[in-house]
């Protein structure tokens, strides 16, 4: 099956030949179509399934429509920073062919230059919990533009017990937004956390 089959655009599926990608792997070929479709998902998949291409390639697509703007509408909350630099090269390599504007907070760095940088604007910010909330007490993010929330590596952020905070991001975002949360395995927390964040979630299991 063609990328082109999910309903992505020339844009990506260029992008996507130029990495030498020819199908779609299994979770991607589920979460794409749900996620153009503006649908909330729920997606369990492992770190090596493809998820990262998973939910990057339609946001970028969603991006391409709707208002534009200075403050994010796209936001990746991630436990690490590595996993959030990774996720920012995603988006910059699939978004290559795109107009978009990413960018990668998060902690054990200085914060000036995020100031600099969330002040030039960016349509996708890529954050870890405890900086990005930061930024939020300092009124240095605008996060009521937010249009679409991934979590990913859920499970991983409740292990390093993040769950607080990612309550506290989710109350900063607006009522109205499309939310994907990607985890490796359910535990309880999980199933909590999913209930009160997704409405009709699309529930992919790979
Ligand atoms: P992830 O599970 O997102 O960490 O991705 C695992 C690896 O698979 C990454 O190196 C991706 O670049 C690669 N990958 C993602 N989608 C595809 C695809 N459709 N075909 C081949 N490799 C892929």
């Amino acid at each position: 099956m063609p990328f082109a089959s999910l309903g992505l655009i020339p844009e990506l599926t260029r992008a996507l030949a130029d990495r030498g990608y020819t199908a779609p792997t299994p979770v991607q070929a589920r979460v794409i179509p749900e996620i153009l479709a503006g649908r909330d998902v729920l997606a369990g998949a492992q770190t090596g399934t493809g998820k990262t291409a998973g939910f990057t390639l339609p946001l970028l697509q969603r991006l391409q429509s709707g208002t534009p703007s200075k403050a994010p509408r796209v936001l990746i909350l991630v436990p690490t920073r590595e996993l959030a630099t990774q996720v920012n090269e995603s988006v910059s390599s699939y978004g290559k062919y795109l107009r978009h504007r990413s960018l990668v907070i998060f902690g054990g760095v200085s914060i000036n230059p995020q100031i600099d940088a969330l002040r030039r604007g960016a349509d996708i910010l890529v954050a870890t919990p405890g900086r990005l909330l930061d930024h939020a007490q300092q009124r240095t993010v605008d996060l009521s533009r937010v249009e679409i929330f991934v979590l990913d590596e859920a499970d991983r952020m409740l292990d390093m017990g993040f769950i607080a905070d990612i309550r506290r991001v989710i109350k900063l975002l607006p009522r109205q937004r499309q939310n994907l949360l990607f985890s490796a395995t359910y535990s309880d927390d999980i199933r909590g956390l999913a209930q009160s964040l997704l409405q009709n979630p699309a529930e992919i299991e790979v």
